[in-house]
């Protein structure tokens, strides 16, 4: 399941940062969910789309597991231009990551009926 993000970064207290992920549709996003598992939910506003809220190791064990790619930037400020950057680099910005694609391997529903597994 393709999907399109951005990270924001949180620096009061512990570090944390909030990440959400766009999706095609909602059925997409919720079988993206499926995958992700906790702590990611469908986001309240936006049924595209999950959002999480994720601790620093939280966030390296996302990178590892889903490789998710920067895309380059055109903001003037921005050292390198995201080229291939992390999602969390700080050349970008304090506030925010730039934009970035990740794909989350998921089972469509039908998939699960066929093979009688899942709910
Ligand atoms: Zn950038």
């Amino acid at each position: 399941m393709k999907g399109e993000g951005r990270l924001a970064h949180k620096f009061h207290g512990t570090y944390w940062c909030a990440i959400v992920i766009g999706f095609d549709s909602a059925d997409h996003a919720i079988d993206a969910q499926r995958a992700l598992g906790d702590p990611w939910k469908v986001h309240p506003k936006e049924p595209k789309a999950l959002i999480a809220a994720l601790d620093s190791a939280q966030l390296d064990a996302f990178k590892t597991k889903y490789a998710p790619k920067a895309r380059p930037c055109k903001r003037r400020d921005c050292r390198h231009g995201c080229v291939d950057a992390a999602i969390d680099n700080l050349n970008h910005s304090v506030d925010v990551g730039p934009i970035f694609d990740v794909e989350i391997p998921t089972t469509p529903h039908e998939q699960c009926a066929l093979l009688g597994v899942g709910t």
